[in-house]
């Protein structure tokens, strides 16, 4: 089946992530609502539970590491005060989406010790990953690693299964190749239904 649903200037995004303009963002979410792969009430709902600061507190609040610093059953008082004077954003990127509660210096180097709510910050889940050092690369997409494999996949498009597995690597994703296979699902979805083209000598 020989399939061509590209938006009309699909081509013209830029190959650079970082250099991805607020349009050329829109152009991408436009694209995959008119063809149908999602809807802007998804999307839109999406969004709302990921702008909810969920278990930022709440995580805090519930290890013993914090509670060991406040009276008995004092501990979400002091952590609700703490989550009330962040500023609602990444550190990092200033994004609103994802909170996490975050370490300033990591527990890796100061132990138990690094559980206080001085130490601790906002940060997002993607920035939050990209500090650690195995996952040095995990940036080049500017997006979660989740993310990052479905951005390749309707923005590069590539036509064989094979081609999505070598562009997952360039784009420095360290995960085990069956997560790729996995992820290689949505285009023979998508390809079913008319909507991605995959050529004959993709593996499968
Ligand atoms: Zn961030």
């Amino acid at each position: 089946m020989k399939t061509k649903v590209n938006h009309p200037d699909f081509e013209k995004l830029p190959l650079v992530d970082a250099e991805w303009t607020e349009e050329n963002w829109r152009h991408l979410l436009d694209y995959l609502v008119l063809n149908d792969v999602v809807s802007y009430k998804e999307i839109t709902s999406l969004v709302l539970g990921h702008l909810n600061p969920s278990q930022v507190g709440t995580s805090i609040a519930s290890k013993k590491t914090f509670q060991a610093h406040f009276p008995p059953r004092k501990t979400w008082q002091a952590v609700r005060e703490w989550h009330l004077s962040q500023l609602g954003r990444c550190v990092d990127c200033n994004t609103r989406l994802e909170l996490q509660a975050d370490h300033i210096n990591p527990r890796e180097l100061l132990g138990d010790t690094a559980d206080t709510l001085e130490n601790m910050t906002l940060r997002c889940r993607r920035c939050n990953v990209v500090r650690r050092p195995s996952h040095k690369n995990g940036g080049l997409t500017h997006l979660t690693a989740e993310s990052a494999l479905m951005w390749i996949l309707f923005t590069k498009k590539p036509t064989t299964y094979q081609e999505y597995a070598l562009l997952c690597r360039e784009y420095g994703l360290t995960m085990a190749n069956i997560r790729f296979e996995e992820a290689w699902a949505m285009a023979r979805w998508l390809h079913r239904e008319g909507k991605y083209e995959i050529s004959d000598d993709s593996k499968f």
